[in-house]
């Protein structure tokens, strides 16, 4: 039987979500050149109750006794973010939305021929 090609419904692109990625990745690496910011966990005081679980769960030991973060040895695996049970470390890194918004939804597999 013949297939009616408008019926098929549009699938989202693969194509066009690696192009907004890399789109924002030049305009970060642009940024980074100009203004260089590093990003690091950072503590919420008001939440934290000095548990140590964050220090304690730090791969690199760069979490100082203050609980905040030395950014020369942060390696941003962000286990203290996962660990703390006050929800008092959060790490707000720019990729998370464009990540999100690109890359939440599953897209299908595409054939190039
Ligand atoms: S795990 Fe969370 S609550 Fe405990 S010391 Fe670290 S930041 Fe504070
Ligand atoms: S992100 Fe990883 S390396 Fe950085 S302070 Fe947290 S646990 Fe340590």
């Amino acid at each position: 039987s013949s297939v009616n090609t408008s019926d098929l419904q549009d699938e989202p692109s693969p194509e066009a979500s690696l192009k907004n990625f890399i789109t924002f990745v030049k305009a970060y690496q642009t940024q980074q050149s100009t203004e260089p910011k590093i990003y690091i966990p950072l503590i919420d005081t008001e939440k934290c109750t000095e548990c140590g679980e964050c220090s304690d769960a730090c791969p690199t030991a760069a979490i100082r006794e203050d609980f905040t973060t030395d950014a020369t040895r942060c390696i941003k695996c962000c286990a203290c973010v996962k660990i703390c049970p006050a929800q008092a470390r959060g790490f707000h890194t720019p990729f998370a939305r464009p990540l999100s918004e690109n890359f939440s939804e599953r897209k299908s597999p595409c054939w190039i021929l």
